[in-house]
């Protein structure tokens, strides 16, 4: 069975993760500040802030972008749950907005979006390629709105020559194993801001005013004090140690990512019922997921073709979910139309990619693909 993804995790992850255990610092400590200032740099940010996963990350940064009960912020349907999630956990209302050819946010469809309730945008760089960031930055200033990027799946990818996590004042990435690397579990968010920086490392730890690492090396006693009400979001030094050895591989994993989907490419650019993830000028992505999309003349019903697939060995999954599609959003969104974010999650598959994948198992890929389309399973 070819999976549709899985993280590239060799023995040196799992030495640190030893190393850290014997330690005997396990919870949030100096793997955490390592792996934060690494961050930092890599990203080209001036700070990072480690936390327990992503959604964490939003929501924190919600909370330090001033979004509260009664405020909307704009954000794309078609992305996991936890974007929308995060909105609603400061009492805000999320206003699902329409997507472009690239799966990522419209800004044309947002501006239309705006009133007087507005206080951000959320915007997703969706399955790892980049939203266009320059385009709502200038929509935030336009109307003075908090810019907040949930750049989850992000992690390496490049938009006009920076990497995502430099571009605006707060970004928020996952290390959960679907993403580009993993801690298991485990999120950063990215800020260029010393006033954020500090209040979001208050908020991760039960909002206590001195962190553990410096009580227990200081040499005289030191009382905390809780300055506001926090939470417990802390990233673990296990975890950290095991993303310090990830993002040194991140360049790489990229890399391979990107070789991966050009071979896609070339293996299904004839097929004239599909269209194929492109990247245009300025956008650099990691390829978290390979979408294609199936056109009005496919052959076959798409799940009828992951079917087909799973049945050869292949797993794949169906296009990006719609929010306010779900259970959990029916009551707020009985209204919202979004018939681009639709058809979208309904006419697209993503296909497996992760490294190391062998060229006969891409090949069988695009193979299997082809054959399903060529021998036209179902007439109609
Ligand atoms: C995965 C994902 C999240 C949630 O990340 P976690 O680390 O699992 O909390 C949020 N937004 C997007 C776009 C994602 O893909």
């Amino acid at each position: 069975m070819i999976p549709i993804a899985k993280p590239y995790l060799i023995e040196d992850d799992a030495l640190a993760a030893y190393h850290t255990i014997l330690s005997g610092w396990i919870t949030q400590g100096p793997r955490v500040q390592e792996f934060e200032e690494k961050f930092a740099e890599y990203t080209g940010a001036k700070y990072a802030v480690a936390v327990s996963n992503c959604t964490t990350a939003l929501h924190l940064s919600m909370i330090v972008a001033g979004i509260g009960p009664g405020d909307e912020v704009i954000c794309p349907s078609m992305s996991y749950i936890a974007t929308a999630n995060s909105i609603k956990y400061v009492g805000a209302n999320p206003v699902f907005a329409e997507v472009n050819e690239f799966y990522n946010l419209d800004p044309a469809d947002v501006e239309k979006r705006i009133n007087h309730k507005t206080k951000a945008i959320l915007l997703v760089h969706q399955i790892g390629m980049p939203a266009d960031i320059d385009a709502f930055t200038d929509l935030c200033s336009k109307y003075n709105l908090k810019l907040i990027e949930d750049a989850a799946c992000a992690a390496g990818s490049v938009y006009k020559d920076k990497r995502i996590g430099s571009h605006s004042e707060l970004v928020c990435f996952s290390f959960h194993p679907r993403k580009i690397i993993s801690t298991g579990d485990g999120g950063m968010i990215t800020t260029n801001r010393e006033d954020y920086y500090s209040r979001l490392k208050l908020l991760r730890q039960h909002g206590m005013s001195v962190n553990d690492r410096i009580r227990h090396s200081s040499d005289k006693v030191i009382f905390e004090d809780h300055i506001e009400i926090g939470y417990n979001y802390r990233m673990t030094d296990i975890q950290a140690s095991v993303g310090i050895k990830q993002l040194e591989k991140l360049d790489w994993i990229v890399d391979q990512r990107r070789i991966i989907a050009m071979a896609y490419h070339e293996g299904l650019k004839d097929i004239q019922s599909i269209t194929l993830p492109h990247e245009e000028e300025g956008y650099f992505s990691n390829y978290q997921s390979y979408s294609i999309y199936l056109k009005e003349d496919f052959p076959i019903y798409r799940n009828e073709l992951m079917q087909k697939l799973l049945e050869k060995g292949i797993a794949t999954r169906r296009g990006i979910m719609n929010a306010h599609r779900e259970t959990a959003y029916k009551l707020l969104t009985r209204k919202v139309k979004l018939p681009r974010s639709e058809d979208l999650q309904d006419r697209s598959i993503l296909l497996p990619l992760y490294v190391p994948m062998s060229p006969q198992e891409i090949d069988f890929i695009i193979g299997t693909l082809k054959g399903l389309i060529e021998s036209n399973v179902i007439h109609y």
